[in-house]
């Protein structure tokens, strides 16, 4: 008998209900009790929905009232100090840690390894103790065994939980810590045990990234002692292959080890080889982290061989938690038929993995109507003109080599540029968005439902830009925007009107906490069937004599965060969103718009796990950025911009994107950032934010004026830009207009002591 199991679910609710319960907890809404029983719904709705779907167990502890990570911090009460709470911790301070209070800022969040997921990164020094509050996970086991499930509990391990943590002092190393924390896994492993569990998840998904010798050497120390608890380990690993750390998980003193066979399917005849006689291998064999149909008679084809070597050792699952991908497509009703026989969000992988399971264990034959469904969606996927398109296949083909080259090199383009806009020195401008008030989003939204008709909400647009245009006029700002007033979301936007991209209603996954993010769904081949931004932006330059810039989203970034194909690659799709934005670039050449910004805040994001893999990404990332912005002019000016990231480890492949002018966030590392650009001799134009648009306080002039002598010190002053960090949307206008005022008046004062 094959088993089937997930490794997590979503934590979010069909609708969201764990945001909508947060919001009202911390509004004073909803007591803690309420909160309690939302959450509670939630899981049970999980378990309920693993148990039909014919799985052997259901994960508890996957659950997390706003990121696992931090309910490890309080599993372990290793709270940071700072925040003066004690080793036990309740869920007022667990909010407090994640939102911060009167006295502490919140705790740090960043991507979990290379999803668009963000937890909580915990903060460890040489003081750090654990203490185990055994609550935070035995009372969701207690709640499962009380209705009924089987339960798997699901930790993250502790070396994957030391590594994702900080240092609170350089040079500390967080693997000294490892002998302090592996006492409390080891008794709430016990307790596990004395509460009749068989076998628990330790996720250490680390293994799939470069380690370090010394931790991969720690895997069998900190496996050993867990074992010593006497409960039956299953050693997870997703997100990638592997390699290099395979043949330590695989000899590694536990039960089972887990497998991502979707990502790192390459190396399960070597895991198969390696693996020890008495060890389960449970292998991910749905992908767990994007919303296509899984070709099930594939998967079987794969699969079956693994079952006839292994017999009940063999599990089954999806390659990740399921939190990754959005609830069900139960409530997607807009979506039509075909398209939605493609998709399977989390409730349909959990059905398709119940038919494996079935098929693996009974025979095809007892699941015949279900695979034959997959067949024929997968089949009508495969050669649905709504997917493949001749024209775009043939213009990706045609495309020449030297298509993403400008004309001239930088030092030409320069001069052409110089001499068309004659901007002064410290030039300032912004990154493309102003304050949306709610008169904006209340006319988007009404425009949407249709109660606004199609005229009106353009004159509405077009007073805001109007109002835009002429506030940046009246700061003395040198290069305009038109202000995004029409826009909700910088990848939606542009979405919606390309060939190839779905939205569903209801396809939430989470980003952090209790914000969630609803990703396009790019199924098909992407063309541009008309220009997306030219009347707005041609609107603004017909308000005023100063150079409007057009404002885009680069190709990589609608890539990252949208759910993508999975039957092309990467780079192929990212070339096709290029020529789209190509075509929207030349479209805004055309009609006098001189300079053009293509975001690529996520261009970084993309990096591989491994750093092998790097060169290969920045190679086709760089050439679709390329492509997009480089078939204009020498006289037009290409801007980028990249926000929220560490750039100083990828500076050549920035400069390889070959914009002539980037704008970066950097105000928060306070323009520590630029010596690395410094040093680099980055080659092109930089505008350094001067301040950080998180914040609604203004920063005065004396503090922008610092940063950009600091700057100016690092990067020669006729290359330097003045700008915000980022878009001002979430700014209100009173602060933008004073914030805006002092940057100018800053960067006025640059130009009176660098004027030669
Ligand atoms: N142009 C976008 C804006 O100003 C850029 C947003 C971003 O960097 N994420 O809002
Ligand atoms: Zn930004």
């Amino acid at each position: 008998m094959a088993l089937a199991h997930v490794l997590g679910a979503p934590r979010i609710g069909p609708h969201r209900e764990l945001k909508f319960a947060l919001e009202r907890h911390w509004r004073g809404e909803l007591d803690e009790a309420g909160l309690r029983a939302a959450a509670s719904g939630i899981r049970q709705a999980n378990w309920r929905a693993q148990a039909e779907a014919g799985l052997d167990c259901v994960a508890v502890g996957d659950f997390a009232y706003y990121d696992p990570m931090l309910t490890h911090v309080a599993l372990f009460g290793c709270a940071p100090a700072r925040f003066g709470f004690g080793a036990r911790i309740g869920l007022a301070e667990y909010f407090q840690l994640a939102r911060g209070n009167a006295d502490c800022h919140a705790m740090e969040m960043t991507k979990w390894f290379d999803t668009n997921y963000h937890y909580l990164v915990p903060e460890f020094g040489p003081d750090t103790a654990f203490t185990l509050d055994g609550r935070w996970l035995l009372d969701e086991v207690a709640e499962a065994q009380t209705a009924g499930f089987k339960a798997k509990p699901v930790l993250i391990g502790p070396l994957t939980f030391l590594y994702l943590g900080k240092p609170k002092q350089a040079g500390f190393d967080r693997l000294d810590l490892l002998d302090r924390l592996l006492p409390a896994y080891v008794r709430l492993l016990a307790a596990l045990r004395a509460a009749g569990i068989e076998w628990v998840q330790i996720d250490e998904p680390i293994l799939s990234l470069d380690l370090p010798p010394a931790w991969r050497a720690a895997f069998e120390r900190s496996c050993h002692a867990q074992r010593s608890a006497g409960v039956k380990l299953l050693l997870a690993s997703y997100f990638g292959p592997l390699r290099d750390n395979l043949l330590t998980a695989l000899q590694l003193p536990v039960d089972g080890v887990h497998l991502d066979g979707v990502r790192g399917g390459g190396e399960l005849a070597q895991a198969l080889d390696w693996l020890p006689a008495t060890k389960v291998l449970s292998v991910g064999v749905l992908d767990g982290r994007n919303v296509w149909c899984d070709d099930l008679a594939a998967v079987l084809d794969r699969t079956e061989p693994l079952q006839a070597r292994l017999g009940d050792r063999l599990w089954v699952a999806p390659s990740c938690s399921l939190a990754h991908v959005p609830v069900s497509l139960a409530p997607e009703t807009r979506l039509d038929a075909e398209l939605k026989s493609w998709l399977a969000f989390a409730a349909e992988k959990l059905e398709a993995l119940g038919t494996l399971r079935a098929a693996l264990n009974r025979g095809r034959a007892a699941v015949a109507p279900a695979l034959d469904m997959n067949g024929r969606a997968l089949a009508s996927r495969r050669q649905s003109p709504r997917v493949h398109d001749a024209a775009v296949a043939a213009r990706v083909a045609a495309l020449r080599a030297d298509a993403d080259r400008r004309h001239s090199p930088f030092a030409a383009r320069q001069a052409a540029q110089r001499a068309r806009f004659a901007l002064p020195l410290f030039p300032t401008t912004t990154i493309g968005s102003f304050p949306q008030t709610p008169d904006i989003r209340q006319a988007r939204a009404r425009f949407k439902r249709g109660e606004l008709a199609e005229a009106a909400y353009v004159q509405a647009m077009r007073t805001e830009i109007e109002t835009a245009v002429r506030r940046q006029a009246a700061l003395g700002l040198d290069v305009l925007v038109h202000g995004e007033a029409e826009r909700n979301d910088m990848v939606e936007y542009f979405g919606e009107q390309l060939a190839g991209f779905a939205f569903s209603q209801n396809g939430w996954v989470q980003s952090y906490g209790s914000r969630c993010v609803k990703p396009p769904i790019l199924y098909g081949d992407v063309s541009r069937p008309r220009p997306m931004t030219v009347e707005w932006t041609r609107y603004a330059q017909s308000l005023t004599g100063k150079p409007v810039k057009g404002m885009l989203t680069g190709p990589v970034t609608m890539l990252q965060w949208s759910f993508v194909r999975d039957d092309q690659p990467r780079a192929v799709t990212a070339l096709q969103l290029a020529l789209a934005i190509r075509d929207e670039v030349a479209d805004l050449e055309a009609a006098g718009i001189g300079i053009v910004q293509i975001d690529e805040p996520a261009y970084r994001e993309g990096l591989p796990l491994r750093r092998a893999d790097w060169p290969a990404y920045l190679d086709w990332a760089g050439r679709a950025f390329r492509v997009a912005a480089a078939a204009v002019r020498d006289d037009t000016q290409i801007h980028t911009h990249m926000c929220y990231s560490e750039f100083n480890d990828i500076l050549p492949a920035i400069a390889a994107m070959d914009a002539d002018v980037i704008t970066i966030e950097t105000s928060r590392s306070d323009m520590e950032l630029l010596r690395g650009f410094g040093e680099f001799a980055y080659p092109n134009e930089i505008g350094p934010g001067v301040y950080d648009i998180h914040s609604p306080r203004v920063p005065s002039v004396e503090e922008m004026r610092r940063l950009l002598d600091k700057a100016a010190a690092v990067i020669p002053p006729g290359h330097l830009w003045v700008n915000p960090d980022c878009g001002l949307k979430t700014r209100d206008w009173p602060e933008t207009e004073a914030a805006l005022a002092g940057m100018v008046a800053a960067a006025r004062a640059m130009r009176r002591v660098y004027a030669i």
